[in-house]
């Protein structure tokens, strides 16, 4: 099924667009991604255009909007700047939607309104040395004490951590039973005592970066529990889902950056006395890559409006997760080809997405378990 974006929503497209034209030159995410340089003020832009908030409840300082909205604007920052665009990402599903949806009355009013603003930023630690693909084997142990619950373990790649003021925290408060119950979420303070981390050296995403955590008695009260004791990976189930979407959105967005710079290329560049485009080799290149740019517009927004409608399943958001970053991934790659040795110079943005389209098929569940989620629905 298609989906027709309404002309609010088609407004909403053409705002971002054109801010994106307006405040960030290609240039600007070279040298953020050159200097590691967190886009601060562009996201305090972001956050003053009400798009950070866009999905908080309204009565907590936010837009409201739903799932295609959110969709709508992180495409259109995702092509002008990903790791922008995943910032705001991770503000919309680690608060947006994690806190909207599960946070006590408390913590919406203490939390919501500031993330809204863009004063306060979120990130998300699921992943542990010995837990990536099998995450409902963490071991990271909270234990209650007192007041609060007490944090040791380890965390690795928490992406935009060193930005980041709130982490949402998958816990293990319970050894009993399956692995998949007695997981707890807490909403940590990133500059609690106790909490150390390091920068881990990557291929991409450098602007924001990833980190490693070191828990050591690490307190948090009971006060800060998101959602249900021991019930954490229920909920986890949602918020990865919506993530899905988001960070599709986000690489469709990029993909289609990449495909423009080579269309743009192949027209201008000149070889045996015509463009490259005249190749047939290199049109057919292109071609598959605008197929695949819009296929994943297309399961973008499929998956969009179903969630809208509370319809979307597992297996929905894993078909989407697997094209849309096994797209972005090929996308990439043709694009480089098309610009030869010249895609492969710091001077073009194709060794850019080379680089961060690698992330897509490995973070948030590798291609190999969307893989296997679609395959369980067929029951094989
Ligand atoms: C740059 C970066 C940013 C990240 N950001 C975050 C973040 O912010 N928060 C967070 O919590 N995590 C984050 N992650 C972690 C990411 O989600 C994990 O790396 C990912 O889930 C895979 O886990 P793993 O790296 O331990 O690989 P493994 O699970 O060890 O997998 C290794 C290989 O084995 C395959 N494999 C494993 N199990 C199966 C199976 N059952 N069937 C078929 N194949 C299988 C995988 O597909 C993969 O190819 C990030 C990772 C990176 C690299």
């Amino acid at each position: 099924m298609d989906y027709e974006l309404t002309p609010e929503q088609e407004l909403l497209r053409t705002t971002v667009r054109d801010f994106c034209d307006r405040e960030i030159s290609p240039e600007d995410v070279r040298e953020h991604d050159r200097e590691h340089k967190a886009p601060r003020e562009l996201y305090d832009k972001l956050a003053a255009q009400g798009w950070v908030g866009i999905n908080i409840p309204e009565e907590h300082g936010g837009g409201g909007a739903g799932a295609v909205e959110v969709a709508v604007v992180l495409e259109e920052l995702g092509r002008a700047f990903l790791d922008l665009s995943f910032w705001v990402f991770r503000t919309v599903t680690w608060g947006g939607l994690a806190i909207s949806r599960d946070g006590t009355e408390a913590q919406r009013k203490e939390f919501l309104p500031g993330i809204a603003s863009g004063d306060l930023t979120v990130c998300f630690s699921l992943t542990e040395p010995d837990a990536g693909s099998d995450a409902a084997s963490i071991s990271l142990s909270a234990v209650e004490d007192g007041a609060d619950y007490v944090l040791n373990g380890q965390k690795v790649f928490t992406s935009g951590f060193k930005v980041s003021h709130l982490d949402i925290v998958a816990t293990r408060t319970s050894t009993e039973g399956k692995k998949h119950h007695g997981i707890t979420n807490f909403i940590v303070e990133t500059d609690s005592p106790g909490l150390e981390w390091q920068p881990i050296e990557t291929l991409g995403h450098w602007p924001l970066g990833t980190a490693m955590l070191y828990f050591t008695d690490v307190r948090v009260p009971k006060t800060r529990m998101l959602g249900t004791l021991h019930e954490g990976w229920r909920d986890l189930g949602v918020y990865l889902r919506y993530e899905r979407l988001c960070l599709s959105a986000a690489r469709t967005g990029a993909a289609a950056a990449a495909l423009a710079d080579s269309v743009a290329y192949a027209k201008e560049r000149r070889q045996f006395g015509k463009p490259i485009s005249e190749f047939q080799a290199v049109s057919h290149r292109l071609a598959e890559m605008q197929t695949m740019v819009e296929i994943s517009q297309m399961l973008v927004y499929r998956y969009a409006s179903r969630l809208d409608r509370g319809l979307a399943s597992t297996r929905d958001a894993a078909i989407l997760k697997l094209y849309a970053c096994e797209a972005y991934k090929q996308v990439a790659d043709m694009g480089l080809q098309v610009l030869g040795g010249y895609g492969y110079t710091k001077e073009f943005d194709l060794e850019r997405h080379f680089r961060e389209s690698r992330l897509g098929v490995i973070g948030a569940g590798t291609s190999d378990i969307q893989r296997n989620i679609i395959a369980k629905t067929m029951g094989l």
